[in-house]
């Protein structure tokens, strides 16, 4: 799905350095002409309107608006579809398949409200979404290799039980509505995109529910929510990096009277490793290697992510020499891709000796093969330059 989706900022018709209000007006055209209202049954409209919603969810953000641009759609292929369900995969959920009414709870308040009855349809009442729920959750290298599901107790708001949400007490203590007598909506002038008219809109006063609440809810005092600590599963995906932001989708807190759930956003933070640097999906390993294995030629005990690891060390390795284990890197999320595992070589030179490793050493200065030729140097530093100019293709 990700290599057939349009760039967003085509989608929108803005260049690549728009600034937000460009963003802005740019979806409100688009909004406009493709709104369901405008365009009853007509399928191409619907596809059109929600793509111009999606591309506007993710550049209207500037967290996922760089993200984006450094990631492209593949970002959007999260797939986190584990254990507690990331909805839809995606930015925020979208492109999994977020309905019209979504769309409506997430954006409303770019129509101002008033642009439904404007087009000649019914208001809609708003849905109200609950407030977003942000953790931080710590992952290892291992983690980040294989993904990980997670187990985690959250204090969050979910709807009262005793009132069923609606804060009314006993969920029964209502009363229709004065301002607009149980109708839901009202009737007023406003200045719509097409001038000036009358239509109707959604009750300010009981938000088009067409009741109030009589009496208020005790356990809740009213709102509609409590807080409780709940047991959240969900996965973490192979690949993740540090600071990045997952959207597990209705996992946070409840909005009072059926509202939708707001979004659990889970922030990856990654657990340093005392041996292993990570470059992205490579993994970097120092190794200090003794002169005689060096000169010699051996074997070498290495850390990778699955644990120790048995290296061949060749006789004559230089130092400054970069060895290229493929595949022993981390995973690309979301894909078959895996980065290698780079062991710098370096070689140890003693700080200080007893009295016979000096004399050792001192014997083996004048053997034949222990000074480097000129022509020597020559070769090895251009394979070093090589591997520093990061064109090795691993050796
Ligand atoms: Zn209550
Ligand atoms: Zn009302």
């Amino acid at each position: 799905m990700a290599d057939n989706k349009r760039d967003y900022y085509e989608v929108l018709g803005v260049s690549r350095d728009a600034s937000n209000e460009e963003i802005k007006k740019a979806y409100r055209k688009l909004a406009i002409k493709y709104h369901p209202d405008k365009n009853p049954g007509d399928k191409a409209a619907e596809e059109k309107f929600k793509e111009a919603a999606e591309a506007y969810d993710v550049l209207s953000d500037a967290e996922k608006r760089s993200k984006y641009d450094r990631f492209g759609h593949s970002m959007g292929q999260a797939g986190f579809g584990g254990a507690g369900g990331f909805g839809g995969g995606g930015f925020g959920g979208f492109g999994g398949g977020m309905s019209m009414e979504d769309i409506f709870a997430h954006f409303g308040d770019i129509f101002g409200g008033h642009f439904s009855g404007a087009a000649g349809g019914q208001p809609r009442k708003p849905t109200r979404k609950g407030t977003d729920l942000r953790i931080t959750v710590k992952v290892s290298l291992k983690d980040v290799m294989n993904g990980v599901d997670k187990k985690l107790k959250i204090p969050r708001l979910v709807a009262c039980e005793h009132c069923h949400g609606t804060g009314a007490k006993d969920g029964t203590a209502l009363k229709t509505c004065p301002t607009c007598n149980g109708t839901g909506t009202v009737s007023h002038v406003v200045n719509g995109f097409f001038g000036p008219e009358e239509h109707r809109s959604v009750c300010p006063t009981c938000q088009g529910n067409g009741k109030i609440i009589s009496e208020t809810c005790s356990y809740c005092n009213g709102t509609g929510v409590v807080k409780k600590d709940e047991i959240i599963e969900f996965h973490i995906p192979a690949g993740v990096e540090d600071g990045m932001v997952l959207t597990m989708r209705s996992k946070g807190n409840a909005a009072r009277n059926g509202g939708v759930n707001g979004d659990l956003l889970v922030v990856i933070q990654e657990e340093k490793n005392d041996e292993l640097i990570r470059d992205g999906n490579d993994l970097i390993y120092n190794l200090m290697l003794d002169f005689p294995t060096a000169a010699l030629g051996g074997t070498s005990e290495i850390p990778t992510v699955e644990g120790r690891a048995r290296l061949k060390i060749a006789a004559g390795t230089q130092p400054g020499k970069v060895l290229r284990l493929r595949g022993k890197g981390l995973p690309k999320m979301n894909s078959s891709v895996k980065g290698d595992l780079l062991v710098n070589v370096m070689v140890y030179v003693p700080e200080s000796l007893t009295a016979a490793e000096q004399s050792a050493i001192e014997s083996l200065k004048d053997q034949p093969n222990i000074t480097p030729t000129e022509s020597t140097s020559k070769r090895i530093f251009s394979r070093l330059r090589h591997i520093f100019n990061k064109e090795s293709k691993g050796e």
